[in-house]
This record gives structure tokens, sequence and C-alpha cells, in this order.
């Protein structure tokens, strides 16, 4: 069971910052969906809710997402899912329910970096970057690498660019986790290709555009290979990953499945 020992509802980032680094054991709250499950103590919980991170905001040259943003903001952003073919939307549709989806935070979804994340996996495959309080910005394809340090995301930045995006992802129920998911986006003639739920979290390729889908395949099963794990064999997973990847190509590249 989680037992939270003090509750912290910080006026500013920085007050937020220094009740987070005064125990290893704080933590930032965000919807609390994945935290609420956990069994552990928490000497204190910070929320955010004051900080002024709820809102998308739009400029000529990107979309600035706070962090206590919820899926559900997401999915029904028009601007920004126009500009991806509603690729960010069709990535959370199918996560739960829309209560959930209306606490699921892309802040902690981000910063936790869950193998069967499927905002991580659409998010991936755009030009991002996430902003961090101390850390400051870092490009999204980098931030999945780095080790969970005692930090605050406040921002998903989406930088414009003109694009073809698909996500292709297999539930074995509707409300179930990704059995695997795949992203593309198609940005100035380079493919790029992202694989999450492997279980493994997802991962990155960029291929040029004329490379015909055999050549993309190979790639795929070089950088990103499968595991078994309870949701699903290595097998299942490898064939699962190149009918995606396929499904994903056609669908930027204007081609029938
Ligand atoms: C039953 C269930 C089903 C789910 N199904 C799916 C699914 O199908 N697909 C999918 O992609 N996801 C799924 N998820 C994950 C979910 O979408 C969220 O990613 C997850 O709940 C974390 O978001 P949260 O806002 O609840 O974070 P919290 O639970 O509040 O926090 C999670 C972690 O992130 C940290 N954190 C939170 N915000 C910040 C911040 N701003 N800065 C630094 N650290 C922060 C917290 O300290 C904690 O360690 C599921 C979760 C549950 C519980």
């Amino acid at each position: 069971m989680l037992k939270i020992q003090k509750y912290v509802r910080a006026e500013s980032l920085e007050e937020a910052y220094q009740e987070l680094i005064k125990n290893r054991n704080n933590q930032i709250i965000g919807g609390m969906l994945w935290l609420k499950m956990e069994d552990r103590v928490i000497p204190s919980a910070i929320d955010l809710s004051k900080c002024q991170l709820d809102s998308i905001e739009e400029n000529e040259n990107e979309f600035k997402i706070g962090a206590m943003c919820t899926f559900y903001q997401l999915e029904t952003h028009e601007a920004l899912n126009q500009m991806c073919q509603g690729m960010i939307a069709k990535s959370v549709r199918d996560i739960v329910g829309v209560q959930f989806k209306n606490m699921a935070t892309i802040g902690g979804s981000i910063y936790s970096r869950f193998g069967f994340s499927d905002i991580l996996t659409a998010l991936l495959c755009l030009d991002c970057d996430v902003v961090c309080y101390k850390k400051g910005q870092i490009a999204l394809k980098e931030y999945i690498h780095e080790p969970y340090e005692k930090d605050i995301l406040t921002h998903v930045i989406i930088h414009k660019r003109k694009m073809k995006a698909a996500f292709e992802c297999v539930r074995r129920s509707s409300t179930d986790f990704s059995v695997l998911n795949a992203a593309g986006a198609l940005i100035d003639h380079q493919l790029r290709i992202c694989v999450g739920a492997r279980p493994h979290k997802a991962e990155m390729i960029e291929i040029e555009e004329q490379c015909d889908l055999q050549d993309i395949l190979k790639q795929v099963h070089e950088a990103m290979p499968c595991e078994s794990n309870m949701r699903a064999s290595k097998e299942y997973r490898e064939h699962l990953r190149d009918v995606l990847v396929e499904k994903v190509v056609n669908e930027l590249k204007g081609e029938k499945a």
C-alpha cells in the first residue's frame, strides 16, 4: 500500500525542487495513477498543480506542453493532431478510458519512460524535446537513455515540422497494455521508425526515405530486438513488429497495406 507522510502543494517550481531533493524518497506526483499502485512510503509527495503546467501553448515554431497536461488534452488538441494526422490522438485513444485519460499526465508518463508506453513511442519519432527544471532542455531521443535523476520534468516541446505520421499497436483486449506498438514519421525525406513494448522501451531509428521495406525491416531487427514476458512471447512480438512496421511504412508512403 502507498503511504504519503506529507503532501506539499508547491507554489513554484523552485519550492517543488527544494522539497524534492530534501529526501531521496520524496516524489513529484502527476496523475498518481501509477504511483498509487506502489507499495512504498513517500515522505513528501509534491503536487505541481499550482505551477501552471497544465496547458498546451502554441507558437509558430512549436507546441509547448506542460507536464500536468493530460492524455485527454493531447487527444483532443486539434492543431497538434492536424500536424501529425491524428497520430498522437491515436496513440492514447485506447488507453483505459476517458476518466483515466483525464488524469494521466504527460509529465508522469515521459519521466517514467515505461517500456509499455504508447505515448513515448509516438513522441519519439517526432522532433521532440523534454525540459527539466535543473537539467534544462534535451532531445527526447537522448532523454530516454538518461538515468532517473531527481528533477522535475516541466514541459515537452514538439517542434513544428511538415510531416506524415502513423501509429499502430496491438492489445489483447481494449484496455490492456500494448503487446507491441510502432510509430513512424516521414520528415524531410527521412523515415523515423519507433517500436516500443518489445517489452523494452521504445527506440527510434532514422532511415532514408527511398529504402525499401526489406531494408527497413532488416534495420528494425538489428536495432529493436524483442523479448518474452507474461504478455507475449519473443517470437509473437517479432512477428507483430514486422507487421506493424510494414503497416506504418505503408501509411507513411501512401501505399495500401
Ligand atoms: C491500469 C493502468 C493501465 C495503463 N495502461 C497504459 C497503456 O495502455 N498505455 C500507456 O502508454 N500507459 C498506460 N498506463 C500508464 C499511464 O498512462 C501513465 O503513464 C502513468 O499512470 C503515469 O502517469 P501519471 O500522471 O499517473 O504519473 P504518476 O503515477 O503520478 O507518477 C509516475 C512517476 O513519475 C514521476 N513524476 C510524475 N510527474 C513528474 C514530473 N513532472 N517530473 C518528474 N517526475 C514526475 C512520479 O514521481 C512517479 O515516479 C497505464 C497505467 C495504469 C495504472
